[in-house]
């Protein structure tokens, strides 16, 4: 299995047109990912139902109106390693497309047709800084191509008080956890439907998170998504 594996990240190598989940070769107009493995994505369909899984995730602990993920994140499924690489191995074109064929579905559910800004979940910039990228602007990105809705980076942010956790008391941990985020113009996002986005959901502990300093601004409205789920 490594072997193999190792074969195919050397023919990668000299060939780097291969289909990141099946190793066939794209065709022409195709991108990481062959229009097969793209249209056989595990989808979850949570769009249809308000009460899925990942809403219920955030029942009691944030208002929200609507949240959902685009698949389901399976021990041993081929497309696990879609995520890593977008994550942990500078493909961040794998965003993008994903983001989009997302948005081609969200875009036709009425709850998420009113969205007015779609905010990715924030990097720490020493993250973000390492990486080069925030992989969850670059899900946004694709989500904007299809949705047609315009991205806000610069009011909700990292204040950056998460560093060195190690030396701080629980109770100080605990206070340092909860100023993680901040918005920076609360009144921008008055009255406003706000689609956070990030990679994949799991406790839902940072979303939830970003989830209630964006609701502290007036009459906002907030809808969680994600690209992938997974129940652990
Ligand atoms: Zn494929």
């Amino acid at each position: 299995m490594a072997a193999t594996r190792i074969l195919t990240d050397f023919i990668r190598l000299f060939y780097p047109n291969l289909c990141m989940v099946c190793h066939n070769d794209l065709a022409e107009g195709e991108s990481v990912i062959c229009v097969s493995c793209l249209y056989n994505i595990p989808r979850t369909k949570y769009w249809l139902d308000s009460d899925n899984s990942v809403a219920k995730i955030f029942w009691g602990r944030a208002l929200v109106q609507n949240a959902c993920s685009f698949f389901f994140f399976a021990k041993g499924s081929r497309y696990r390693k879609l995520l890593h690489q977008l994550k942990y191995n500078g493909k961040k074109e794998i965003g993008f497309i994903l983001g989009k064929e997302f948005g081609n579905e969200l875009k036709r559910v009425d709850s998420y047709k009113n969205i007015d800004f779609i905010v990715p979940v924030p990097l720490h910039p020493r993250r973000f800084k390492q990486r080069g990228y925030n992989q969850a602007e670059e899900i946004a990105k694709g989500l904007q191509e299809s949705m047609g809705v315009p991205i806000s980076t610069k009011n909700l942010i990292r204040s950056g008080y998460t560093e060195t956790q190690t030396r701080k008391t629980r109770v100080q941990r605990v206070e340092n956890v909860s100023k993680a985020f901040q918005l920076e113009n609360p009144v921008d996002f008055k009255g406003k439907h706000i689609l956070i986005v990030d990679d994949i959901v799991t406790t839902g502990a940072t979303l939830e998170e970003c989830a209630s300093v964006v609701l502290e601004a007036e009459d906002v409205k907030v809808s969680i998504v994600t690209l992938a789920y997974t129940s652990l």
